[in-house]
């Protein structure tokens, strides 16, 4: 079977200019998208912005409604978003489902909480400006751009968009240009159940496409794919000073420590390393098991590994590499791996059968090499032997990336977590912060910055807009030329007095 996933461009006539995407485990066309220009994206932000104002003005009940309206739309026809997910990414049906069985639950906690995190509230004074009432409250900037990857087509662009516009932002979405037709059906879904004004709405296309509303006047711009792709979008949004929110790649730590229930470990190790054909930016790439139970844990990875298999139908394992261009890199990784003396407990360069890879764990690779260091983005596992779970720290904690990681240990759970750099850890299971909504996501380093999810979330596309009111004249007013001209001396006093011991 010869692999054309690559999104493909094409002009009929003196129509626009299309683009196509593809099933990749047929090369089979699933939809045509239209590929939009600067001035399009320009009408869509535009009419994003008078959107706003009517989406803004409906509060957070009113939002709230219309969301439920939209998540239980979208649960009604969870099966056919799921068969759109796997024919644009060729992921297996279950893969699709656990996608949408978070966007769902994701979206239900975004409405559900806005009101409580960013409505209204009193703040306290102080004792030094008791005269004074404050409120804060988190106001929506108005119009937020975003712009989406391939590799969870829903579910990624969902922990911007739900939290958005749950805050009361209109948002107008770049999906990948491999999953327009996933962009499309959420952005259409969307529209039949708030259908008053443009609140959501996606422009399909490539990179110029996103680089567009980079540019196009949006207040806020949320970025999810490669950290490469993430640098431009920084740089393009500083030219109009438009604030970023850059979720980018992760090189994810699993560390199985002395006192692990290994059974578990492996499970979550395998799993984490190979659902969704290993293309998750928080999936499992590098395992660090101390030397103790070394033997024990390659054991049950390699058996529970062996017996897994890639393919392109619905209850497949995991499916294709979705991009074919990332076949090459995982080709490579492996290769540079076994040249540098590391073994292969499962599978090898053999294992590469595009647009299939089966199953690779490699052992004791050089940590310098592109296997520990770079995402290799495939159903790949490294397992490193250390002396013990404080090295597994110290080696997870080397790279520039710090998206997540995952710890195995009885007793020692909590304390290894917290040594961990890296915005997400999930103790004795494997990427379990991602389906709990109110956790805040996101990473450091090379992983970006700025969280989806949660409070911090909902906050993230929000400014605080803080209000003090003077209730009755002080005592003291220091910030006045009517004041006395001892009046700062004693304010000073005061303060030195209650805060200066
Ligand atoms: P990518 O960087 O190639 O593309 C992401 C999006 O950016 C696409 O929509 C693309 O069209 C757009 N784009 C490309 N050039 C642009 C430009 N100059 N300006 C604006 N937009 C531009 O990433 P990808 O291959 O689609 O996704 C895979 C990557 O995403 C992996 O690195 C993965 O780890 C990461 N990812 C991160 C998270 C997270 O939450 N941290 C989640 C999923 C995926």
């Amino acid at each position: 079977m010869t692999q054309t996933a690559e999104a493909k461009s094409e002009r009929g006539g003196d129509g626009p200019e299309l683009l196509t995407s593809h099933d990749p485990r047929t090369g089979e066309v699933v939809g045509r998208h239209p590929v939009h220009s600067a001035d399009d994206v320009a009408a869509a932000v535009r009419r994003a912005r008078d959107a706003s104002t009517h989406w803004a003005a409906l509060d957070f009940d009113g939002r709230r409604a219309r969301l439920d309206r939209w998540r239980k739309l979208l649960s009604r026809r969870a099966d056919e978003l799921c068969a759109l997910i796997s024919a644009e990414t060729g992921k297996s049906a279950d893969d699709a489902r656990l996608e949408v069985a978070m966007v769902l639950d994701h979206l239900h906690w975004a409405a559900k909480h806005a009101r409580k995190t960013l409505g209204r509230r009193r703040v306290a004074t102080g004792p030094v400006m008791h005269n004074h009432a404050a409120t804060l409250e988190y106001r929506p900037f108005g119009v937020v751009g975003v712009i989406g990857p391939w590799n969870y087509p829903a579910f990624t662009p969902m922990g911007s968009l739900s939290y958005a516009l749950a805050a009361g932002n209109a948002v107008v979405f770049k999906p990948s240009e491999h999953t327009p037709g996933v962009g499309r059906f959420l952005a259409d879904t969307f529209a039949e159940a708030v259908p008053e004004q443009h609140v959501l709405q996606v422009v399909t296309g490539y990179g110029p496409t996103g680089a567009a509303l980079c540019g196009a006047g949006v207040d806020k711009l949320a970025f999810t794919g490669s950290t490469a792709t993430g640098r431009r979008v920084m740089a393009e949004c500083a030219r109009t000073l438009t604030p970023v929110l850059v979720e980018c790649g992760g090189k994810d730590a699993l560390i199985v420590a002395e006192d692990a229930d290994l059974e578990a470990a492996a499970r979550g190790a395998v799993w984490g390393g190979l659902f969704n054909a290993g293309q998750s930016c928080a999936g499992v790439e590098r395992v660090y098991v101390a030397e103790a139970v070394a033997d024990a844990f390659v054991e049950l990875v390699t058996r529970k590994a062996a017996t897994l298999r890639p393919g392109g139908s619905p209850d497949a394992d995991f499916g294709p590499i979705t991009m074919p261009k990332q076949v090459d890199v995982i080709a490579a990784h492996v290769a540079d791996a076994l040249d540098r003396g590391a073994t292969a407990a499962v599978g090898g360069r053999e294992s590469i059968r595009p647009p299939y890879v089966e199953p690779v764990v490699l052992l004791d690779v050089p940590e310098d090499a592109a296997a520990v260091t770079e995402e290799t983005f495939g159903p790949t596992l490294v397992v490193n032997r250390v002396a013990d779970a404080d090295e597994a720290v110290r080696r997870a904690n080397a790279l520039r990336y710090g998206l997540g990681a995952a710890v195995y240990s009885k007793a020692r759970g909590e304390e290894l977590a917290a040594r961990l750099r890296c915005g997400v850890v999930s103790i004795n299971s494997v990427l379990a912060f991602a389906s709990v909504p109110a956790l805040p996501f996101g990473g450091v380093g090379d992983s970006g910055f700025g969280r989806i999810h949660g409070e911090d979330g909902l906050r993230e596309f929000t400014y605080a807009h803080a209000v003090s009111r003077q209730r009755f004249a002080g005592a003291l007013d220091p910030m006045t030329y009517e004041r006395g001209n001892r009046t700062v001396r004693r304010v000073l006093r005061l303060v030195r007095v209650l805060r200066g011991r």
